[in-house]
C-alpha cells in the first residue's frame, strides 16, 4: 500500500473530544501525519507503521535520566501547587491514582502530604523502579485495572492521556472508577495548530525534516494526541466531566545541549502545559 493510503487508512476516525469527522491534514512526513479537528482543535497523530513501542521508549534509563535525581527535586514545587489545588476542590485528602505515574516523582510527595497515593504505568521498568521506593505501583493501562467501580476519589494524568490510543475508552473508564463529585487533574504539552504549522515552516527551512515532529514528542516517544485547553475541555465534558479550572504552566527551562530546540519552541509558542481541573459529574456521551 502507498505510503499516503497508509496515513489516511490509519487516520480514518472521528474526533473523540467532539465526534467530529472534519479532520484536515496540518502535515505529514515518510513516517506520521498530523491530523487537526476543524470543530474542536484536537490534533491526532497516525504513525505509518505504528507508534514507537512503549517498553523500547520508556527504560530504566530513560527515567533515571529525566526524572531521578534533581529532575525529582526540581518538580516538586510544581507538585505541591497541583496538590495545592486539589485540596482545595476536595474535602479532605484521600485516595489517589496516578496514570502513568513513572517512577513515582509526583506520587512520593502526595504521600508525604498525606494522600494514599498509588500509580499504574505502561512501563515494568518505570514501576520496578517504583516499587524499589516503597510505593504502591502496578503495571498496565487503566483499562485493564480490576479495579472497583467508583472507589476512587483523585486520578491523575500528567502527560500520559496523550499517549492513549483509546482516549474515549479510558476517559470513561476514569469516569468509572471515580466516585460521584471526584476530581480528574490532567496535565498536557500545549500545542496549537499555529504551533504546529511554524514548527513545520521552521523544520523545513533548517533542512531538518523530523525536527518538528521531535519537538513536538511525536518521532521518538508515540504520542498520539495533541491538545490545545479547548479541545480537553470538549472531551471531558463529553466524558461526563465538568472543567474547574484550567492553568497554564510555566515553559521550561533550557535543557543543556537543546538550545536551538528551546529557542525554536519559545519562538513558536510550543515550549507551554497546561493543567485541567475536572470533577465527575453526569454521564460519557457517545454520540
Ligand atoms: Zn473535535
Amino acid at each position: 500500500m502507498a505510503v499516503l493510503d497508509r496515513l489516511m487508512a490509519a487516520s480514518r476516525i472521528s474526533c473523540p473530544a467532539c465526534n467530529s469527522d472534519a479532520l484536515q491534514p496540518l502535515y505529514a512526513d515518510s513516517q506520521a501525519r498530523v491530523n487537526l479537528c476543524g470543530t474542536c482543535t484536537l490534533m491526532s497523530v497516525a504513525y505509518v507503521d505504528g507508534p514507537p513501542a512503549p517498553e523500547r521508549v520508556f527504560t530504566r534509563e530513560h527515567f533515571q535520566r529525566n526524572y531521578l535525581g534533581t529532575r525529582e527535586t526540581q518538580a516538586i514545587p510544581l507538585w505541591n501547587e497541583i496538590l495545592d489545588a486539589l485540596e482545595r476542590i476536595v474535602p479532605a485528602r484521600g485516595n489517589l491514582v496516578d496514570v502513568g505515574c513513572g517512577v513515582g516523582t509526583f506520587l512520593l510527595q502526595a504521600r508525604r502530604r498525606g494522600w494514599d497515593g498509588r500509580g499504574v504505568d505502561i512501563s515494568p521498568d518505570a514501576v520496578a523502579l517504583a516499587c524499589d521506593r516503597g510505593l504502591p505501583v502496578e503495571t498496565g493501562r487503566l483499562a485493564e485495572l480490576a479495579w472497583p467501580a467508583g472507589g476512587t476519589g483523585v486520578l491523575t494524568f500528567f502527560e500520559s492521556l496523550a499517549y492513549e490510543r483509546d482516549l474515549y475508552g479510558t476517559l470513561e473508564t476514569a469516569h468509572r472508577l471515580l466516585r460521584a463529585g471526584g476530581v480528574l487533574a490532567v496535565k498536557a504539552h500545549w500545542l496549537t495548530p499555529r504551533s504546529v504549522r511554524l514548527l513545520h515552516l521552521v523544520s523545513r527551512a533548517l533542512g531538518r525534516r523530523p525536527y518538528a515532529r521531535a519537538m513536538m514528542h511525536l518521532s521518538t516517544s508515540g504520542v498520539r494526541w495533541v491538545f490545545t485547553p479547548e479541545s480537553m475541555t470538549m472531551l471531558l465534558r463529553r466524558c461526563g466531566f465538568a472543567v474547574r479550572h484550567v492553568r497554564r504552566l510555566p515553559p521550561l527551562p533550557p535543557t543543556p545541549g537543546r538550545r536551538l530546540s528551546w529557542l525554536v519552541r519559545r519562538a513558536t509558542g510550543a515550549g507551554s502545559a497546561f493543567i485541567v481541573y475536572a470533577v465527575r459529574e453526569g454521564r460519557p456521551v457517545r454520540s
